[in-house]
Order: C-alpha cells, then sequence, then structure tokens
C-alpha cells in the first residue's frame, strides 16, 4: 500500500524550486504577503520577469499590451505568479539530470505541450484560470522528472524496458513503491496547488474511469487534460502516426462539446504557442505541420478508401447528447445528418429527408423510441430504414421490445462514437445491398414490361399488312376462324365480300410501282370508312382484299358490296399531278348451313369474284345455292 505520505528521504531529493521561485512561493504562503512583495522579487529575476511579461499578454485578448511587472503581476494574480515562477524555475534547474535513459529535453516539450493545450482548451470550456490550467498541464507529467531525479539508476532500467501508460504506473509501485502520477499530485498539493486541479490526475493513464465519475468540474478538467495528453502525444508523433491519430482527437473533443472545426483552429494555434514558449526556456520542439492540414489529408483518405456516405437522422431530447452525435456523424464522418428532439418531430423530419438511417433515443418525451420506431415500420417508407436504439444501462433488459418494434441494433449510451461508426458501417452495407436488390428488382420489371411491349409489337407486325396498316392474310384467317364459330353454332348469318383491282398490272406497267402502292394505301382508307366496326377488312393478297361481314345476310352483303364498286369508282386518288382511277370486281357469298367447313366459303366466294372478271370485270359476282350470277347496278336499283 502506498502512504498518504511520501517518504522523508524521497522528499528530499524531489526537484523543488530554488532562489527566486522559492522565494516568491515562501512569500506566497504568507497571509499578509502583498502584490508589491511579490513583485520586488520578481524583478530581481530578468528572465522570470520577461517570461511573466509574455505569459499576461498571451492571456491578454484585446486591450493594451502589458508592458511592466508590476502591472502583469497584479494582471496574472497572486497564485499564477506564484505557478510560473515555480514552472519555469524547474524548467531551468531540470533541463538536465543524471538518469541517461530519460530524455529531459523531450520531457519538458511535452509538458509545454500540455499546459499549452490545457490552458487553451480549459479555457475554452471556462474551466478556470488560463494560467491555473496551464500550470495544471505543465506538472501532471513532474512525477516522471522526479522519479529520474530521485531514482535514476533504478528509473533508467525500467524506461528502457519501453513500458508506458498503465503499465509504466504498475512497474514503478512495483519497483519503486511509488508511481509518477500520485507523486505528481502529492507534489503539486505540497507546492499549494487546490485539489479541483490535482485530483483529474488520477484518470490520466486511465481515462475510461471517468465514464464512471460523476460529471463536476474535476471531471471535465480530467477529461480535458486526458485531451492535452493526447494533444502533447499528437504534437510529437511522427507524421504518419498523427494521421492516424486524427479521429481519436476529434471524437474525444466531440465529447467535451469542441466541434471539429474548433478543434482545428485551436490546436493550430496551441502549437504555435508552444513553438514560441519553448523557444523562449530554450526547449526543444519537433516542426509539426498544421492539425487542420492532417485532419483534412485524413478526412480525404478516409473518403476515398469508403465513401460510405449516409442520410442519418438523429433523434434524442438531451442537447449534449445531439449535439455530439451530429457533430461527430456530420464533421467527422462526412454523413448527412439532420436532428429532431422527439418521435413526434422526428417523423416529419423523415417524411421529407428520407433517411437511411434513425439513431434515436429511448425515453423521450412526445413519442419515445420505440413507438416511433412501430411507426416508421408501420409505413412503407419507414420500413426500409435502419433503425439504431441509444440504450441506457437500465433498458437492456427491455431490449427485446425494442427488437419486437423492429430496431436494427443498438448502441448504449453515453455512445462510445467509434463503435457507433463501426455499426454504422453496418448500417451501410445493409443499405447498399438493399439499394442493389431494389435496382436488380426494378430492372427486372422494366425489363418485363419491355418484353410485353416488343410482343405487342412483335404480334401487331405479324398480323399487319405493312403497306396499307390493315389486317393481312392471317389475321384475316383469324378473324374469319372466329366469325365462323359464331356462326355456325348460333345460326347467325356471316357474308364475305371478296374484291381485286381490274387490270391493275397497266397501273404498275403505266405509271410505275409506286403509283400502284398509292392505289393500295388509298383504297384502304377508302375501306375503314366505309365498312362498318364490326366488319374485319383485310388484304388478302397483292391487289385483292376481303371483307367478312359478321350478323350481315347475303342480301344486305350485296348491296354493302355494290355500295364499296361505287364508293371506289368514284375516288380519284392523286399521284404528282395525275388522277389515278380505278374499278373493281367483287365477288359475295354468304354462310349457308350447307357449309362444313370455312374454307367452303371462301371458294364460294372465290367463284364469286372470278364470276365477276369473267363477266366483264366493275360488277358483282354472287353465290348462292350452289349457283353463281352477275349482279349489275341496275338489279340493286331499288
Ligand atoms: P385483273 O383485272 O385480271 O385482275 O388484272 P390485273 O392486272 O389486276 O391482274 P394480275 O394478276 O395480272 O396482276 C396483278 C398485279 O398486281 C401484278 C403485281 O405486280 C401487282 N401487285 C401485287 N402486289 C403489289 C403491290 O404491293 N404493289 C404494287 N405496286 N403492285 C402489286
Ligand atoms: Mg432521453
Ligand atoms: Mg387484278
Ligand atoms: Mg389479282
Amino acid at each position: 500500500m502506498m502512504n498518504q505520505l511520501l517518504a522523508p528521504a524521497l522528499i528530499e531529493r524531489l526537484p523543488s524550486p530554488q532562489g527566486v521561485a522559492l522565494a516568491i512561493m515562501n512569500a506566497c504562503s504568507r497571509d499578509d504577503v502583498s502584490l508589491a512583495e511579490v513583485t520586488q522579487l520578481v524583478q530581481t529575476d530578468p528572465a522570470l520577469s520577461g517570461r511573466l511579461l509574455e505569459r499576461a499578454n498571451a492571456a491578454l485578448s484585446g486591450g493594451r499590451p502589458v508592458v511592466a511587472i508590476p502591472q502583469a503581476v497584479s494582471r496574472l494574480g497572486l497564485q499564477s505568479v506564484k505557478q510560473m515562477a515555480l514552472c519555469f524555475s524547474l524548467i531551468d534547474q531540470y533541463s538536465k539530470g543524471k538518469c541517461q535513459q530519460f530524455d529531459y529535453a523531450q520531457f519538458w516539450s511535452y509538458s509545454l505541450l500540455m499546459g499549452v493545450s490545457m490552458s487553451a482548451f480549459g479555457a475554452y470550456q471556462s474551466l478556470g484560470s488560463a494560467d491555473e490550467l496551464f500550470t495544471c498541464g505543465l506538472l501532471s507529467q513532474i512525477g516522471r522528472l522526479a522519479l529520474a531525479t530521485a531514482y535514476p539508476q533504478e528509473y533508467g532500467k525500467l524506461l528502457a524496458s519501453g513500458y508506458s501508460g498503465a503499465e509504466l504506473l504498475a512497474r514503478e509501485r512495483e519497483t519503486l513503491q511509488v508511481d509518477h502520477l500520485y507523486l505528481a499530485r502529492q507534489m503539486m498539493l505540497r507546492w499549494g496547488m487546490p485539489m479541483v486541479l490535482v485530483e483529474p490526475l488520477r484518470w490520466l493513464e486511465d481515462p475510461a474511469r471517468t465514464e464512471d465519475a460523476v460529471r463536476s468540474r474535476a471531471w471535465e478538467i480530467g477529461k480535458t487534460l486526458y485531451l492535452a495528453k493526447c494533444l502533447a502525444d499528437f504534437g510529437m508523433a511522427r507524421k504518419a502516426e498523427q494521421t492516424q491519430q486524427v479521429p481519436a482527437l476529434t471524437e474525444l473533443a466531440c465529447h467535451l462539446g469542441v466541434t471539429a472545426e474548433v478543434l482545428g483552429e485551436r490546436v493550430d494555434a496551441v502549437i504555435a504557442q508552444w513553438q514560441s514558449w519553448a523557444a523562449r526556456v530554450n526547449v526543444p520542439t519537433p516542426a509539426v505541420l498544421g492539425f487542420e492540414q492532417i485532419a483534412e489529408d485524413h478526412a480525404t483518405a478516409s473518403k476515398h478508401s469508403e465513401a460510405q456516405w449516409l442520410r442519418v437522422l438523429v433523434v434524442e431530447d438531451d442537447p449534449i447528447v445531439l449535439n455530439l452525435l451530429t457533430s461527430w456523424l456530420g464533421e467527422v464522418c462526412h454523413h448527412t445528418v439532420r436532428a429532431a428532439r422527439n418521435g413526434q418531430e422526428a417523423l416529419k423530419v423523415a417524411l421529407e429527408f428520407a433517411p437511411h438511417v434513425v439513431i434515436t433515443d429511448w425515453r423521450m418525451p412526445e413519442m419515445d423510441g420505440v413507438a416511433l420506431c412501430k411507426a416508421l415500420r408501420s409505413s412503407a417508407w419507414g420500413l426500409n430504414i435502419y433503425v439504431i436504439m441509444l440504450t441506457a444501462a437500465d433498458q437492456e433488459s427491455e431490449l427485446v421490445d425494442a427488437f419486437d418494434a423492429g430496431v436494427d441494433d443498438y448502441v448504449s449510451k453515453p455512445p462510445n462514437l467509434r463503435a457507433l461508426t463501426a455499426r454504422l458501417k453496418g448500417a451501410w452495407r445493409y443499405v447498399k445491398l438493399r439499394e442493389s436488390s431494389e435496382q436488380d428488382a426494378k430492372r427486372l420489371t422494366d425489363l418485363a414490361a419491355e418484353l410485353a411491349l416488343t410482343n405487342r409489337r412483335l404480334q401487331m407486325a405479324a398480323l399487319t399488312d405493312p403497306l396499307t396498316g390493315l389486317a393481312n392474310r392471317r389475321a384475316g384467317l383469324n378473324a374469319l376462324g372466329q366469325a365462323w364459330s359464331a356462326a355456325s353454332r348460333r345460326t347467325q348469318p356471316l357474308t364475305l365480300i371478296s374484291f381485286d383491282i381490274d387490270h391493275f398490272k397497266l397501273i404498275n406497267d403505266r405509271l410505275g410501282h409506286a403509283a400502284g402502292d398509292s392505289v393500295l394505301q388509298a383504297l384502304a382508307k377508302t375501306l375503314g370508312h366505309a365498312c362498318r366496326r364490326e366488319d374485319t377488312v383485310c388484304r388478302w393478297g397483292g391487289e385483292e382484299f376481303l371483307v367478312i361481314s359478321p350478323n350481315v345476310g347475303l342480301h344486305d352483303g350485296i348491296r354493302a358490296a355494290e355500295r364499296l364498286r361505287k364508293v371506289i369508282a368514284e375516288l380519284e386518288i392523286p399521284f404528282g399531278d395525275q388522277r389515278i382511277q380505278v374499278r373493281v370486281s367483287l365477288g359475295v357469298a354468304a354462310w349457308e348451313s350447307a357449309h362444313g367447313h370455312q374454307d367452303e366459303l371462301l371458294s364460294h366466294v372465290d367463284e364469286a369474284l372470278y364470276c365477276a372478271k369473267e363477266g366483264g370485270r366493275n360488277c358483282l359476282g354472287v353465290y348462292q345455292n350452289g349457283q353463281v350470277r352477275i349482279i349489275s347496278g341496275a338489279d340493286l336499283t331499288p
């Protein structure tokens, strides 16, 4: 067990301030100390005077610069002056030492960066005076120097073994009965530092323990001190390592309410301040590229490597958690993020935002996370959204309810941002998979629709005469088949009119094939108007047509055929500057109960047409009861 008090033999060997700094510390420990007395002491040390002036001006934002020591002392206050004097005295006295494995210059460089970071980020969060925070950061590592000073041999061996972090602490306790963080706390208390700045050192090598600690000023200082330590590691690291440290640093900052953008600006300012401080106290610093540049490199690299972009809706009533998640997911992970403070609001936002992922808190006013999830799952558009539930420790047992409501995954609160990022990768894969299966399904539907259309077109093409647009012989046969079966089933009348252009060959011969085509087209158009809607008109062969008239008896069929003959005879078909006139011969035959097959009817109408041709053309041939006869126009006039 470690003693609360340090062994007197150890105390004697610890680093301690000397000269002016010691005098200032002694003076400040008296109740009746005055500013004037401390000012006088400071002025006896020109180096200290200069550094305090610089510190007083560094803390100054706007206003007139401080040029005189009394002004500097009163601006900084006795506490800060005392602590600065202590720090500078230590840096000067212990720039070298006996422990060979201990890099004194690097130690001070690292400690200075912790001090500057602590002061910048602590002040940003209003955790205390910038100077006090600076000292807290700077002295947080002092235990290492103390061990190197008190036990140069033994500590040198420990360092040579390459231990670090919590393991180094354990080895220190094992070998030297005290660890450097405990030692630092004791030394800081002995030097009169307030408890609230000393206590946070407890968590420095074990930051996870802050999760259990109650949120308090010490807790926030502890978190910030850990950020300062990570920044110091970052500042001392090589470029390749620095890029890798960016996500962890950004996450840490997010937890402290420092957005990625503010972090970038502040870190660059911190590095600049660190380098100017280090130069003044003769401590070397490595050259560091701008943090914003490094962070940008990291962002571009991760964007190119993964491009896992999602629309994410964060639903949370606690503004701290909401801010943390939106700034992490948006600024660091480059998702498109929207926020809502309860389920009701989330439903409205989701409707127009169409998120891929919803990350929702469980307990919220108005509508909680489970109700939100049920509402989403009850709609077609909400069915495919990936839902991640944030769960408090006491809700883990109720997770079954959440999964029943349709939750896909959960993350415990307070959210571990990198774990959440990993979960989002799962969500991303789900979204991509769903999108590609949706695309496949759509492609299939499109293909099916296209096929159906092509089929229809092919069918049409197979049944249509391309020149005239009329039904072709095949379509005519189909129509005849249907009309024939209707007629024979119900003994309904059915008449066929077949006609053929007279001396068509002459038109082709005299005027050319194109003229013949125009005649065929004009005739088709006229037939469309001259026949009934129930009739099927088809191009039966070259210049021969067939009209199938269901429900028409022979008598009416003859009248219709004569009407056709006349209409066609009266046509004047334009071709170039000519007008072409044609005549047709027609055959008419009607269904008779004696017919056994539709071909018989076809051959009868053929016979009738042949008869008309034989009988002089431009007339009707009629088949009736096994006889064919010619009917002239005169026979039909009433
Ligand atoms: P008839 O009065 O005896 O029917 O004499 P016709 O000249 O009309 O009969 P024929 O059977 O001797 O000639 C038919 C002509 O129709 C021969 C053929 O070149 C022509 N023909 C067939 N189909 C087409 C076509 O699509 N376009 C054109 N321009 N001519 C065609
Ligand atoms: Mg809540
Ligand atoms: Mg002909
Ligand atoms: Mg012919």
